[in-house]
This record gives structure tokens, C-alpha cells and sequence, in this order.
């Protein structure tokens, strides 16, 4: 699997990285330590500009990023806002990105429309996304789901919807075969139940599905001490948000391009004040999902996983 070559030639990288490091480190001791005679630093130094050249082709193959297809799934049209930035430098770098939107947004009454719950704002929220995911360069699959799965119509077509999700994000996570695929984590990024169904569901089919290459799951995260007293409900302790995603400034750029599309969601203020986050931050962290690595006859035996 492409994703699985890539991360496989970054750990070669960084083992590669550190290799120099060390031996970097030990030729300038070539010139105090007598006992290192210069035969030594002969033998050292034309392997340490064969492993730089090494070092240089990894990372141009680190570059190609033409065979990779990342894909967001989400409850609602704007979502994929929280990891804007990140989806921007993906199909920047030449991945294809594909964001899946479950709902229509029509519970999402805001000040910044005339327009109440319903097929209408459905529709102006069906444009809003298109429109973002066009901006960040994206492919969109957006579903027919009701806002909320139709709980507020009882709970039996609420579970209904929710067991149809399961078949229908089965078939297009199937068809398209993403490498990577980012969604909320359990806590759904604000506690929002239709978030954590998404989570759970997408968890559910990378777990169940019998993949020919299973793809890489990852959930964006926010750290603790940036949430004050609402970790409890969104946050991510830091030991699990093992994965930082850079971005430059032209990423944030057409992130916030994108977010501006949601008009009857963000005012223009907050979209801003995103923005500069983002721009004085420069990351964002995502949590991976781990597939377990040992087999083991109980689970007191089973290795630690926190070491
Ligand atoms: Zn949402």
C-alpha cells in the first residue's frame, strides 16, 4: 500500500537521520580521541555522503504524493473545517482528497440566514459544500442523511438511519479504497452525538471490513489544556495526539477561502480568528488508530499498550 511505503520510507528516514546523527557525532571526536586513528575517519566519512545522497532520494520519494487518496468523513457539511488546513496541503502536494458528508444540515438554524429548519436550508447548506470542497481541491460524496439521523422523528427511524450508514459508508469506503482516512474521534471533536456516530461508524468498517489494503484511521483531535474545563467532553490527552500535521500559510489561506463558503454557519470573524490560529500555530494534531500488534492468551498478558 502506497500509505504503508511512505511511512515505511519516513521511518527508514528518520532511522537513517538518526544514524547520521550519531556518526556525525563520533567523527568530531576523530579529531581529540587518539585512540580513533584517521584510518577510521577515512572509512566513516565517504559512508556518511553515501547515506546523504540516500538521505536526499528518500525524501524526494517522500514527495510523491499522487497515488494517495485521503479521505475525510464527516456528519455535516462543515466539519471538514477542522482539519482544513490539513486537506488543503494534501491535494496541494498532489493526493486526492475525497470528503464524505453524511447529513444535510437542515437542523442548522443560524442568525446568519432568514431561513428555518428544512428542505431550503438543506439546499443552500448542499451548495456551501460543494463549494468548500471545491475550494480545498476535493473530491464530495455528500450523503441524504437528515440532520441529526432523524432523531427528533422518534427513535425508531433514528435507528433505522443509523444501521443504513453503516451499509452505505461500507460501500463508497469500499469502492474508493482510501489510504487514510480522517474522521472525529469517540469524543466527536464537540461532544455532538451525529459526530460520534460518524466516528463510531467509520471506526466500526475499518475494523469489520474484510480490505484488501485497510486503510490508515486517524481522528483529529484537541488537546486538553487548550479546552479549560470542557476536556472532559472533547479532549485528547496529549500522549495519544501522536501525529502533527504541518501546514504553511497558503494552506491556511485556502482553508479559510473554504470555511468562508459555510456563510449561513461562520461569521466572517470566526472564520478570521481560525485563521490566525492556524497561521501562529502552524499544526494541528490528529490521534492514529493503532491495530493491535500481539496475540496473547489472556489479557493480562497481553503487552502494555501505554509503554
Ligand atoms: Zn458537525
Amino acid at each position: 500500500m502506497v500509505l504503508n511505503y511512505l511511512l515505511r520510507k519516513r521511518e527508514d528516514f528518520q532511522s537513517t537521520h538518526e544514524q547520521l546523527h550519531i556518526m556525525t557525532r563520533k567523527t568530531s571526536k576523530c579529531t581529540s580521541v587518539k585512540i580513533f586513528n584517521n584510518n577510521l575517519c577515512l572509512l566513516i566519512l565517504p559512508l556518511l555522503f553515501v547515506l546523504t545522497g540516500f538521505n536526499s532520494l528518500l525524501q524526494a520519494q517522500d514527495r510523491n504524493y499522487e497515488d494517495v487518496i485521503i479521505m475525510g468523513v464527516y456528519a455535516h457539511p462543515d466539519d471538514e473545517t477542522s482539519s482544513g488546513p490539513v486537506f488543503a496541503k494534501y491535494a496541494r502536494k498532489g493526493a486526492k482528497i475525497i470528503l464524505v458528508v453524511a447529513t444535510d444540515g437542515r437542523l442548522g438554524v443560524t442568525d446568519l440566514t432568514d431561513l428555518e429548519a428544512g428542505d431550503e436550508l438543506a439546499a443552500l447548506r448542499r451548495e456551501e459544500m460543494q463549494c468548500a470542497a471545491d475550494v480545498l481541491g476535493a473530491d464530495l460524496h455528500h450523503m441524504h442523511y437528515h440532520d441529526q439521523l432523524r432523531a427528533p422523528e422518534g427513535q425508531d427511524l433514528f435507528i433505522q438511519e443509523s444501521r443504513k450508514i453503516i451499509d452505505d459508508l461500507h460501500e463508497i469506503m469500499g469502492d474508493r479504497q482510501p489510504d487514510i482516512i480522517i474522521t472525529w474521534g469517540p469524543d466527536g471533536g464537540s461532544n455532538h452525538l451525529d459526530h460520534r456516530i460518524i466516528s463510531g461508524t467509520v471506526t466500526q468498517i475499518v475494523l469489520s471490513k474484510n480490505w484488501e489494503n485497510r486503510p490508515s484511521l486517524f481522528y483529529s483531535g484537541t488537546q486538553i489544556p487548550e479546552l479549560g474545563d470542557l476536556w472532559r467532553y472533547r479532549g485528547v490527552h496529549e500522549d495519544f495526539l501522536t501525529v502533527r500535521e504541518t501546514f504553511t500559510e497558503e494552506d491556511v489561506d485556502v482553508a479559510a477561502e473554504a470555511a468562508r463558503c459555510h456563510s449561513s454557519q461562520f461569521r466572517p470573524e470566526l472564520i478570521e480568528s481560525w485563521a490566525e490560529q492556524w497561521r501562529e500555530t502552524g499544526h494541528t494534531y490528529f490521534r492514529p488508530f493503532e491495530a493491535p500488534r500481539a496475540m496473547a492468551d489472556d489479557m493480562l498478558s497481553y503487552p502494555s499498550q501505554y509503554e
